[in-house]
């Protein structure tokens, strides 16, 4: 159950995944970077997500090395995220680096590990590579990043392993209906990025009247409304009263109303790129 910043989930490997974590996009090395990462494990966060592009897992891995060490957490209670990019997809590339992003984060082995984009001809045999790191023990789980349905038919045609995670652009304004059914028929969790859609919401005036409702925030009732509609959310700050803010979401429950009322807010806008066509 979700009771507190600390309640997991169960992935489809019997791994349990917490529901809330931090995320760190567009976070650059360095002492912030570092201070962000110990407030939220100090705070209670288990959870990071990280990836080789954001060009910040030295720092990620500093943070969690030191709020280890200061609060007395050990390794096998924190839930550590990275992903492969797309300029490294191959069998031999993609376990290239996995080893470069473990020695980055100075880690022994990560608890998930994603293919950032569904890059045609390619995540196939990524998707390879995964599975050995998997089937040899040095990753916990494996999964995917901005999959759609046809990606993800596509890619369990071949697949010795299902994907435990999709982590896709979630929030009121994309609410991803079709994809999050077959995820959940396909029992693959579904995790949410850009959950606060970077913080373009947070002066909706609907949402805005249905926090007053509860005395919370409008970040706190969206954050709330994933977790009820049973997915994995990691908003990102870098501010240690925002990141404690955002973990704030396990003391109320949101009305049936509320969450269809969030739910039609939907426009099927992305901030980030669309996974059928991007460039990169
Ligand atoms: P979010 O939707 O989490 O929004 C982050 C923005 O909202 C920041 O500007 C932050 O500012 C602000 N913010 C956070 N909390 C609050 C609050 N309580 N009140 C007011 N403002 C707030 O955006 P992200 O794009 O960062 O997404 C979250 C994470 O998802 C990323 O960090 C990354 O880990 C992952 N991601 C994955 C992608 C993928 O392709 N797989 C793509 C994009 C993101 P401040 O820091 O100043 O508080």
């Amino acid at each position: 159950m979700m009771k507190n910043l600390q309640s997991t989930t169960t992935l489809n490997n019997g791994i349990e995944m917490p529901w809330l974590g931090l995320g760190v996009f567009k976070v650059e090395e360095g002492q912030e970077l570092v201070d962000a990462v110990k407030a939220a494990i100090k705070h209670g966060y288990r959870s990071i997500d990280t990836a080789a592009i954001y060009g910040n897992e030295v720092g990620v891995g500093q943070g969690i090395r030191e709020a280890m060490e200061e609060a007395d957490i050990a390794r096998e209670d924190l839930f550590i995220t990275s992903k492969v990019w797309n300029s490294e997809l191959g069998y031999e590339k993609t376990i290239a680096a996995y080893e470069e992003s473990l020695s980055k984060l100075g880690l022994e082995y990560l608890d998930l590990y994603l293919i950032h984009w569904p890059v045609e001809g390619k995540y196939s045999d990524a998707w390879r590579a995964l599975e050995t790191l998997y089937k040899e023990g040095r990753v916990k789980a494996i999964g995917v990043s901005n999959f759609q349905i046809h990606h993800l038919e596509n890619l369990m045609k071949d697949a010795k392993i299902k994907p435990m995670i999709n982590q896709v652009e979630y929030h009121p304004r994309l609410t991803q209906k079709d994809l999050k059914s077959f995820c959940k028929e396909n029992n693959i969790q579904l995790e949410a990025w850009s959950p606060l859609m970077q913080g373009q919401l947070l002066e909706n005036v609907e949402l805005q009247e249905i926090a007053n409702k509860y005395g919370k925030s409008v970040a706190q009732v969206i954050l709330r409304w994933d977790l009820q509609n049973g997915v994995i959310t990691i908003p990102k700050s870098t501010k240690a009263h925002r990141i404690a803010e955002n973990a704030d979401v396990f003391d109320f429950e949101l009305t049936e109303e509320d969450m269809k009322h969030i739910e039609s807010l939907n426009q099927n806008h992305r901030v980030g790129p669309d996974p059928d066509n991007f460039d990169f």
